[in-house]
This record gives structure tokens, C-alpha cells and sequence, in this order.
């Protein structure tokens, strides 16, 4: 199976410079070809593929010298990945292709011929480059995305092929369900608590970004006071990314260690499909639920349990997982959301938790599916193809920390 291992970069100066120079010539490129690819449209009516445009690389490299400076391969990949992203907006999986600006991420693909050499990446006309390694390369190098984020940062995506087989669901787990394997988990996620699970944990929420909130409100005010296109603003924009930085990484950190706590202790992983897009479009919600990030923890769950053949479900968020007693499977007309205990009047069940009770009924309905289906989801496959060359869909998982 694919996985990504992305490491920290540490280029000097003189690759810096040269970094610097070949992200410019491929965001130059890709705008240009865009700029193209929606003027022959206006003209013409019709598209140009990535193919077509890719053609034109060696005359635009004799109109423009600089464009030399970066290797090739890089400039090639440009027309496939533009291509690529208008078959995905095409078929409906990603919005209109944008123009690349020079404030954001900036980045370069090299499809091959990338190296590690003892502690360092080897890039084609870059030199070898410091790396930051925490775990071996195992596999074949296919390709790697350098990038530099905006508080000035450099990483490499290094995108491995490590033979091995996607490990199956394990039929115990499948057939067994609580009863015999007693190891199915039910998750809640909310904003009092981050989580609640069906054994009755809840995991905080933290909220690290009231905690750095004062801190960034302060970097962004002292941003906006800064003249513009001055040295000054510039520094001050990497200092407003340190502190949104901080806060991605605190994140991330917290839900890579909660995933893998729940799927080393579990065998069945049943989580509500919550449509976080949707709800992030509620404005009133929107900053609390951005902030908790329960996407990018669903994401890790997903794939941690995949990697290691453990099964992954979701249950449809209109299951009304917390009006219906665990107990009888009586469901109550309404249950306001500041009720956080409640009794059963069918089954005389007393104080059960409004959270734990949720929780529960999501694993027993995450356990139904599965037996009834006879699979799990099929965690985290990635269906963009990467080039239309008829190579197979493959998955893709983010290895970090
Ligand atoms: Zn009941």
C-alpha cells in the first residue's frame, strides 16, 4: 500500500535560494497555464489537458531563461497535477482550480529520482538536502512534494510504496461484535467534552485556541498596522503563521494520540458521521466545531484502524443516537440539549448519561450495520486518480509523529 512519510527539511542558504527560485518558476507555470487553459476556453469552447498544455514547456523555456533553473520533471508534473485538478472539479470533488499567489504554501513535486543519502534528501539540482528523519524509508520512493509553509518551514511528503497488502478486517471482529469480542467502541464527539466514548471516558476538549487566541488577536493587530508590500509586514505574516502553526500542531497532536489510544484498544471503532462541512456553514457553531477538529480525528481513526485490520464504521448522523434508550430502545420525543441526565419512563432505567447513552447507541447501531452489511467502511480510499495513464486507485495515508 502507498503511505506518505513526511519529513522536516532543513535546506541552507544557497538551497534556499534555489528552493525559493523553483517554487516561483512552477507557480509561474501553473498560473500561466491556467490563465490558458480559461482564455482558449472563452476563445474556443473547448478545454486543453494537462498533455496538451505540457507540450508548449520547451518554448516557453526559450522565451524564458529562468525557467531552466528548475528541474524539468517539476515543470512536467505542473500540467499533469493541473489536469488532474480540473478532472476532479469535473467530477465534482473539488472546486475550480485557483491561481497559486506567492504569500501562501508554496510547493514542488518531483515525480522521481529522489534519494536518501545517509541523513539527507537528495534532490535533483537542489543538492542534498538536511533531513529530519523519524522513521526508516521503507519502500520505493515514488514521488515527494517539497514545501515551505507560511512561517517559513520546509518539509518534504515523501510518498512510499511499501509492498504490503492492506490487511482484511478481521472476521472475528466482523461476526463477533460485543458480545463475543467485547471489543467495539462507540464515539460521541462534542463540544463540552472532545469525546465520549460507550465504556464511559470523556476526553476533554482542549481549547488551545482561546488559550492562544489573546496572542494571535495581538500578532494579527500589530499585522494589519504594517505598511504594505514593506519588509516589516512580510515578517510580521510569518509571525501571524507561527501562532496558527502552534495551534494546527497542538491539535494534531492531541488527536494522534487519542486515535491511536482508542484503536490499540479496540477492534470496532463506531463513530457518528457528523457532515462537518455542513455544520461548519452554522455560524454560531462554526468556530467551536473548526477549532475541535473532529474531521482530521475521524480521518486518523480511520486510517490507524485500517492499517492494522480493524474495522471503522460510521452511523448515519440522523440516527437519533440520544433521544433512544440503550437500554429498552425506547425513543423520547425531545430532549433538550442543556438535559444532560435523564430517565427512562419505559424501562424506569434511571440517570443515564446523555453523552455515554449517545455513545452507546452508536456502537450497538455501528455493530448492526457491520453484521447485516458484512463489512466495515472501507477506511480512508482515496479515489482521485493521479494520472490517466489507467494506473490503478490507490490509498494514501499521512504517517507523521
Ligand atoms: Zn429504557
Amino acid at each position: 500500500m502507498l503511505r506518505v512519510l513526511k519529513v522536516r527539511l532543513k535546506p541552507n542558504s544557497q538551497q534556499q535560494q534555489a528552493l525559493s527560485q523553483s517554487f516561483g518558476n512552477v507557480r509561474w507555470l501553473w498560473n500561466y497555464f491556467l490563465n490558458l487553459m480559461n482564455q482558449t476556453y472563452i476563445d474556443t469552447g473547448k478545454g486543453l489537458s494537462g498533455y496538451e498544455v505540457k507540450k508548449q514547456i520547451p518554448q516557453l523555456k526559450k522565451e524564458h531563461e529562468w525557467l531552466k533553473l528548475t528541474y524539468s520533471q517539476c515543470l512536467q508534473q505542473v500540467c499533469l497535477n493541473l489536469g488532474v485538478a480540473f478532472n476532479n472539479f469535473f467530477e465534482r470533488r473539488a472546486k475550480y482550480p485557483r491561481f497559486k499567489g506567492k504569500h501562501g504554501k508554496q510547493s514542488i513535486q518531483y515525480p522521481q529520482n529522489v534519494k536518501r543519502v545517509d541523513n539527507c534528501l537528495r534532490l535533483p539540482m537542489i543538492g542534498d538536502v538536511k533531513a529530519i528523519f523519524h522513521r526508516e524509508i521503507e519502500g520505493k520512493i515514488k514521488t515527494v512534494t517539497v514545501s515551505k509553509n507560511k512561517s517559513g518551514q520546509y518539509f518534504a511528503s515523501i510518498l512510499l510504496e511499501d509492498g504490503k497488502e492492506i490487511p482484511l478486517p478481521s472476521a472475528s471482529a466482523l461476526v463477533g461484535g460485543k458480545e463475543r469480542g467485547g471489543k467495539a467502541i462507540g464515539i460521541d464527539l462534542g463540544l463540552t467534552h472532545f469525546a465520549i466514548t460507550s465504556d464511559g471516558s470523556k476526553f476533554d476538549n482542549p481549547r488551545w485556541i482561546d488559550k492562544h487566541e489573546k496572542n494571535l488577536k495581538i500578532k494579527q493587530q500589530q499585522l494589519s498596522r504594517k505598511q504594505k508590500g514593506s519588509n516589516n509586514k512580510n515578517k510580521s505574516r510569518r509571525t501571524v503563521a507561527k501562532v496558527h502553526n502552534k495551534i494546527a500542531n497542538c491539535r494534531s497532536d492531541f488527536h494522534h494520540k487519542l486515535s491511536r489510544r482508542i484503536v490499540n484498544e479496540n477492534q470496532v471503532i463506531c463513530v457518528e458521521n457528523l457532515a462537518v462541512a455542513n455544520m461548519v456553514k452554522n455560524h454560531k457553531l462554526a468556530k467551536s466545531i473548526s477549532q475541535v477538529g473532529w474531521g482530521q480525528f475521524c480521518t486518523m481513526l480511520k486510517y490507524k484502524a485500517e492499517f492494522e485490520g480493524k474495522v471503522y464504521q460510521e452511523v448515519d448522523r440522523f440516527f437519533p443516537s440520544s433521544k433512544t434508550c440503550n437500554v429498552c430502545l425506547n425513543q423520547v420525543d425531545s430532549l433538550p440539549l442543556e438535559i444532560r441526565k435523564w430517565n427512562c419512563a419505559n424501562c424506569g432505567t434511571k440517570n443515564i448519561d446523555r453523552d455515554v447513552n449517545a455513545a452507546k447507541n452508536i456502537r450497538d447501531e455501528g455493530l448492526r450495520i457491520i453484521k447485516t452489511s458484512g463489512t466495515g467502511d472501507k477506511a480512508y480510499r482515496q479515489t482521485v486518480r493521479r494520472s490517466n495513464r489507467g494506473r490503478k486507485k490507490s490509498t494514501t495515508t499521512l504517517v507523521s509523529g
